[in-house]
């Protein structure tokens, strides 16, 4: 059985920096659960971040994949850089997905390091920029298949695709 690694917060956990969760009761995400093959993970609090920590955004209007190539970096508002925690919960969730054998994730969206399809821009204003989170860009980097709580049809399609019989090792 393939199984999935899923962002915490969506799962209930109140993981995120304010110390709140998101908690996703989709359908599919539901029957996933049932079946056993969600792996909870949040990489933040992987890397050590405390419950409640200040928000962060990726500097700048880039995206994680320039901050794991060393041309952007993650920061608080008072420009408390925490670059390093982020690539570090980047590492540790995409050890964990190969670990566990796992080509799909399904990560929030939004967050500087869950971020799969938007991210901020690095001012605090809320304002949202297309890009991908430092974990998601390393997760895909990895050869993990990302989508955000937005696209678990498509997940769920992938996810048919490669228990197909045909594909089963
Ligand atoms: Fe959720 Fe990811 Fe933020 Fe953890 S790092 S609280 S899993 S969005």
């Amino acid at each position: 059985m393939q199984h999935i690694l899923v962002s915490a917060c969506l799962l209930g956990e109140a993981v995120r920096y304010n110390g709140s969760d998101r908690r996703c009761d989709e359908p599919i995400l539901l029957r996933w659960l049932a079946e056993g093959r969600v792996v909870p993970f949040c990489p933040e609090v992987a890397a050590g971040a405390p419950v409640p920590r200040p928000p962060s955004e990726i500097a700048g209007a880039k995206s994680g994949a320039d901050v794991l190539v060393g041309r952007a970096r993650v920061v608080e508002p008072d420009g408390n850089d925490v670059t390093g925690l982020f690539i570090q919960g980047a590492e540790l969730t995409l050890a964990r997905a190969h670990e566990r054998g796992i080509r799909i994730a399904v990560l929030k969206e939004g967050s500087p390091s869950c971020g799969s399809d938007l991210i901020y821009d690095g001012n605090f204003s809320g304002r949202r920029l297309p890009g991908a989170g430092v974990t998601a860009a390393r997760m895909r980097q990895g050869g993990i298949a990302v989508f955000s709580e937005n696209r678990l049809a498509e997940a769920d399609a992938l996810l048919s695709l490669l228990e197909a019989p045909s594909n089963q090792s």
